[in-house]
């Protein structure tokens, strides 16, 4: 579904992606763990067009992608719920929805709605509220219902743990492990490398711009240097 073959982005003259070679399949959910600051929300930014690259390729659906602009990138079926969550906080749940499904006029988009309530249906509770009144669990699920709205084939997730306790954390993960019977294939960027190669089927780690190490999501778990460096075990 995604490829990615070498590839580099800066800010200003310093680069921060060395050249990252990743792949994600159809239907998985592939997760990139590493420390703050290793380039996660770097890469993601690239694969959705909002980070200049300075050389390598990204290939999406069997087309090139790599010199596609951003806003063209949503239409061919992916989209990003970026780190932060980065909701409207001054509008409405409903409208939030609405905003992630600025592509279409169709009926579907009532459907989408309401499978994105049967998803979450905290959601449909407080559907007329307005969203900086939710909860920080409650405003990840929004930005990810958001980001469905948009009806991808793969959805880049950044962080969606991040400020959240424990138990609303597993419910995220559970959230986000259910996509996979909707056929929404995933890319988590996460600190939080147990819960994210828990519910992954590969992973790879990142450490200052480069894939350091890549494989079955159980093998990196029982790895004794991951164990170790990422897993506080
Ligand atoms: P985090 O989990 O903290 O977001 P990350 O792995 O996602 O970490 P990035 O945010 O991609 O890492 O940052 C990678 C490197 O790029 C870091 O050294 C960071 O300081 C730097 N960086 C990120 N954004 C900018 C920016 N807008 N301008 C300059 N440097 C930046």
């Amino acid at each position: 579904m995604l490829t990615v073959e070498g590839l580099r982005s800066a800010y200003g003259p310093i680069e921060v992606l060395h050249g990252v070679d990743l792949e994600v399949r159809s239907g998985e959910i592939v997760t990139v763990v590493g420390a703050n600051g290793a380039g996660k929300t770097t890469l993601l930014h690239c694969l959705s067009g909002t980070q200049p690259i300075s050389a390598g390729r990204i290939q999406f659906r069997g087309d090139e992608l790599t010199t596609v602009p951003a806003y063209r990138r949503l239409r061919r079926g992916l989209a990003q719920s970026p780190e932060g969550r980065q909701i409207f906080t001054n509008l409405s749940v409903e409208e939030n929805l609405r905003l992630g499904a600025f592509l279409y006029t169709d009926e579907r988009v009532e459907r989408d709605m309401q499978d994105a309530f049967a998803m979450f249906p905290i959601l449909r509770e407080k559907r007329n509220l307005v969203a900086g009144g939710l909860s920080g669990g409650q405003q990840q699920m929004l930005a990810i219902a958001r980001a469905l709205m948009g009806r991808p084939h793969c959805l880049l997730l950044d962080e969606p743990s991040m400020g959240l306790a424990p138990l609303i954390v597993a419910q995220i993960f559970e959230v986000v492990e259910s996509l996979r019977a909707r056929d929404v294939t995933i890319l988590l960027v996460e600190q939080n490398a147990y819960g994210a190669l828990k519910i992954a089927d590969r992973g790879y780690v990142m450490e200052t711009g480069r894939i350091s190490m890549t494989g079955p999501a159980a093998e990196l778990i029982a790895d004794p240097r991951i164990r170790e460096a990422y897993l506080g075990i």
